[in-house]
């Protein structure tokens, strides 16, 4: 089955547990805005991501919303809801075209409970996105809409694995919480210095070394925290 060694978390699995595993897991398709699970609700599927990128975002009474967390091909969708009963406030959705292999929620939760293997990856998943979450809350709060912009850039750029990809202006400005002038002015100023081309949603990196010295540190942080947790397995 193509895209099964894509996803980190599988990878890491012990073969055995692995193959058991993909044997039920069924490839899809899942095109921009694909609701994965909404808030409040136990998700339907459990999703391992092999290629795209898919939010997490938090609505405010106000109808105001930001993004909170992403998921790439690191772990799966649904790992925090594998760990309790708590009802997740979060919505998640495909914000890049992604694709995916995926299972009953329940009959992962069942592997899940019954399968230290299969326990102990979700955890380490767990772990490290908690981490990520509270690097990234620090960095909207203390860190430039540009540097937060070239770090953005970066970390999709790592997910996708491509220089060249497109995102929309409210996906950027959702990211960053941000105002959508906020994001079009700090794109402007990274494609003045030439480390990008920004056209019609189309981003492509220019000066790849250029944007990474233009990042705020946390870029550096997440990728070390993906290095050390999946032991070299992590995008470049
Ligand atoms: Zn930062």
């Amino acid at each position: 089955m193509a895209g099964q060694a894509s996803n980190l978390l599988l990878a890491s699995l012990p073969p055995a547990c692995r193959n058991s595993l993909i044997a039920r897991l069924k490839p899809v398709t899942l095109p921009l805005r694909t609701a994965l699970y909404e808030p409040d609700e136990t998700p339907k599927f459990a999703h391992f991501i092999t290629s795209g990128i898919a939010s997490i975002v938090i609505s405010m009474s106000d109808g105001a919303s930001s993004e909170v967390g992403v998921w790439g091909t690191e772990g799966l969708v649904e790992s925090f809801h594998l760990l309790g009963r708590a009802r997740i406030p979060t919505r998640c959705f495909i914000q890049m075209d992604a694709t995916a292999l995926r299972m009953p929620f329940k009959e992962l939760q069942k592997e899940f409970l019954e399968k230290a293997e299969v326990r102990q990856s979700v955890l380490q998943c767990v772990q490290s996105q908690g981490f990520i979450l509270g690097q990234l809350a620090a960095c909207n709060r203390l860190h430039e809409a540009e540097e937060r912009l070239a770090r953005w850039l970066l970390m999709v750029r790592d997910r996708v694995q491509s220089e060249a990809y497109f995102l929309t202006q409210e996906f950027m400005a959702n990211m960053l919480g941000a105002r959508r002038t906020t994001v079009t002015a700090a794109a402007g100023e990274l494609q003045r210095k030439g480390l990008i081309k920004y056209s019609r949603g189309r981003v492509s990196i220019v000066d790849p070394e250029g944007l990474e010295r233009n990042a705020c540190e946390c870029y550096r942080t997440v990728k070390k925290l993906y290095l050390d947790f999946y032991s070299g397995t992590a995008p470049a």
